[in-house]
C-alpha cells in the first residue's frame, strides 16, 4: 500500500478541503485519508513535497501515432534554406531503417521559396523511401524510390508530379502509413506516451486509421495497450462499421471529415467567408451521415466527427438530435472542433445530448481581435467560436484536448488556454477548466466508474501540478504524473 502525502488534494472542486493524504493500493484509491496514519511501517510513503495533486488529466482527442512518430523523425521547422533541408535529410535518414518522414516543410521560411525537386531529393536518399511534408499536412513529395514501390503495390500513380496534393497527397502519406514496420509503429506510440505523461495526461483518446475504410493498425496496438505507460483509448478512425465492430471497438469516428479547415476554407459555413463569395464544403451528403451514423448507432457504437463550420456541424448534430428522439441510447456521440455555433446551434446540441469535443488551444492560436479567425470569418463571427462557457452555462458536457500532433500535448497550456478565452464571456473558471480534462473527459468514454476523480474506489491516477489552478504563480509546470499509484513521470 502507498501513501501520497505532504500536498493540498482537488476534491470536492476545490483545494479547501481536509484531505491530507491519498492511501492507494494494486492502483486503486482506497481512502481519502484527513491525517497520515500512526504507524507508517506498512505503507511506502510519496512525500509530494508540498505540491497540488489533481485527478489524472485526460486529452480526449489526438492523433498520437503521428504525432509519436513524428517526434522519432525528422522536423525541418528550423531549415532556412534548401541546404539545411538537405543536411537534414541527410543526417537524419541514417538509422530511420526503411521508412524515412521529413516534417514540418515550409517553403515559405525557405530563402530560395521552393520545394525542393525530387531528382535533389533522391541525391540524399536513394534506398530507403523518403516522405517530405508539408507544415499544414495538405501537401508532400517523395523520392523515386518511395514512388516506384507505390506505383508497383498501387498500379495507377501520379508520380509524374513533383509535389502531392489533396488525394495523391493523402493517397501517398497513408501508403507511409500503412507499410511502415510493427516495430516502428509501436516506437512510435511508446514515445506518445512518454511525451503524453511528461505533459501531464495520464490517459489520451487516440485515433487509428485512415478516415476512410481502414482502421489500420488498430489490432496491433489493442493487443499492446497493457505495455503503454498512458492509457490510450482508441478510436477506429474509419467508416468501416464491420471492421469496427470485429475488433469490439466501442466507438467509430474521430477526424472523420464532415468540413474540412477554416485554413483551406473548405470548414462548411452558412454565412460566406469574410471577402471571398464561398461557403466552404459538406464532404457527404445529409443521406450518406445519416446512413452512416444510423448504422453505427444501431450496432451501439459511439460516434465521432470532425465538423468545424456550423453548416457542417448542424449536418452531423440533426442526425444525433433525430436519434436521440427516435432510439434514445446513451452513446454520448461527439462533436469534435464544434467550432461555430450560434446561441440556436447551442440549444440544438444541448436537445441532441450531442459532446462537443474542444480544442482550447485552438482560441489561444487563433482567436483574437487581430487573430487568424478574424482574419477569415470577420471579427463578429471570429468572436463567437468555441463557446465554452456559453455551452458549460447550459449543461452540455464539453470535453477538452490538443488535437496533438496540430498543437502540444501539454495540460497546462490547455487549461491556461480555456481559462483565458479571447472573448472573456467564453473562459472557464478554474474548475470547469479542470472537468472538461477529468470529469467530463472520463465520463466521455463511459469510463466515470473509474477515473477522472479523486475518489474511493477510482484509480490512483493523478497529475501532480506546482501550482493551484485558482491562483496560478509564473513559473507553472508539471511536476509528476502517477498512473495506477505508479510515478510514471517525475520532475519534484
Ligand atoms: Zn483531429
Ligand atoms: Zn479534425
Amino acid at each position: 500500500m502507498k501513501v501520497f502525502h505532504n500536498a493540498k488534494f482537488w476534491h470536492k472542486a476545490s483545494f479547501k478541503n481536509n484531505v491530507k493524504a491519498i492511501l492507494t493500493e494494486d492502483g486503486r484509491i482506497v481512502k481519502l485519508l484527513t491525517s497520515l496514519p500512526k504507524s507508517t511501517q506498512d505503507y511506502e510513503l510519496v512525500d509530494l513535497k508540498g505540491n497540488y495533486v489533481y485527478p489524472g488529466f485526460i486529452d480526449t482527442h489526438t492523433h498520437s501515432f503521428e504525432g509519436g512518430l513524428y517526434s522519432l523523425m525528422i522536423d525541418l521547422g528550423g531549415a532556412r534554406n534548401l541546404q539545411d533541408v538537405f543536411d537534414l535529410i541527410a543526417e537524419g535518414s541514417q538509422d530511420k531503417g526503411k521508412f524515412v518522414f521529413a516534417w514540418n516543410f515550409d517553403e515559405l521560411k525557405i530563402a530560395e521559396g521552393r520545394f525542393p525537386t525530387r531528382a535533389e531529393l533522391n541525391a540524399i536518399v536513394r534506398d530507403k523511401n523518403l516522405v517530405l511534408r508539408r507544415v499544414d499536412g495538405h501537401s508532400c513529395m517523395i523520392n523515386s524510390f518511395a514512388c516506384y514501390n507505390i506505383l508497383s503495390l498501387l498500379g495507377n500513380f501520379h508520380c509524374e508530379d513533383e509535389v502531392f496534393k489533396g488525394f495523391e497527397n493523402d493517397r501517398a502519406v497513408h501508403w507511409f502509413h500503412n507499410n511502415i514496420e510493427h516495430d516502428l509503429i509501436l516506437k512510435a506510440y511508446h514515445a506518445a506516451s512518454e511525451i503524453a505523461l511528461k505533459g501531464g495526461f495520464s490517459t489520451i483518446h487516440t485515433m487509428v486509421g485512415d478516415a476512410n475504410m481502414s482502421i489500420g493498425h488498430y489490432s496491433l496496438i489493442q493487443e499492446n495497450l497493457a505495455n503503454f505507460g498512458v492509457d490510450y483509448v482508441l478510436y477506429p478512425q474509419s467508416f468501416n462499421i464491420e471492421a469496427a465492430l470485429e475488433v469490439g471497438a466501442q466507438r467509430i469516428g474521430g477526424c472523420i471529415l464532415a468540413d474540412g479547415s477554416l485554413g483551406s476554407y473548405t470548414a462548411a459555413l452558412y454565412e460566406s467567408y469574410q471577402g471571398r463569395p464561398i461557403r466552404g464544403n459538406l464532404y457527404q451528403t445529409d443521406a450518406y451521415w445519416s446512413d452512416f451514423i444510423t448504422r453505427a448507432h444501431h450496432h451501439n457504437l459511439q460516434v465521432g466527427v470532425h465538423c468545424i463550420g456550423d453548416r457542417a456541424i448542424t449536418q452531423i448534430n440533426s442526425v444525433y438530435l433525430a436519434l436521440a428522439n427516435s432510439d434514445p441510447k446513451d452513446l454520448r456521440h461527439q462533436l469534435i472542433h464544434c467550432e461555430i455555433t450560434d446561441d440556436a446551434l447551442v440549444n440544438q446540441i444541448k436537445a441532441s445530448g450531442a459532446v462537443p469535443v474542444m480544442q482550447p488551444m485552438f482560441d489561444r492560436l487563433w482567436g483574437g481581435e487581430n487573430g487568424f479567425y478574424a482574419k477569415v470569418l470577420g471579427k463578429e463571427r471570429a468572436e463567437n467560436m468555441n463557446r465554452f462557457a456559453t455551452m458549460f452555462s447550459k449543461g452540455i458536457k464539453i470535453t477538452g484536448s490538443s488535437d496533438w500532433y496540430i498543437t502540444e500535448l501539454n495540460i497546462v497550456k490547455s487549461l491556461d488556454a480555456a481559462m483565458n478565452h479571447h472573448s472573456p464571456a467564453e473562459a472557464l473558471t478554474a474548475g470547469q477548466a479542470i472537468d472538461i480534462y477529468t470529469k467530463n473527459a472520463a465520463w466521455l468514454s463511459h469510463d466515470e466508474g473509474v477515473k477522472g476523480q479523486l475518489l474511493t474506489g477510482l484509480l490512483a491516477d493523478f497529475t501532480v501540478l506546482n501550482y493551484d489552478l485558482k491562483k496560478p504563480g509564473a513559473d507553472k509546470r508539471v511536476v509528476a504524473t502517477i498512473k495506477e499509484g505508479k510515478l510514471l513521470y517525475e520532475n519534484l
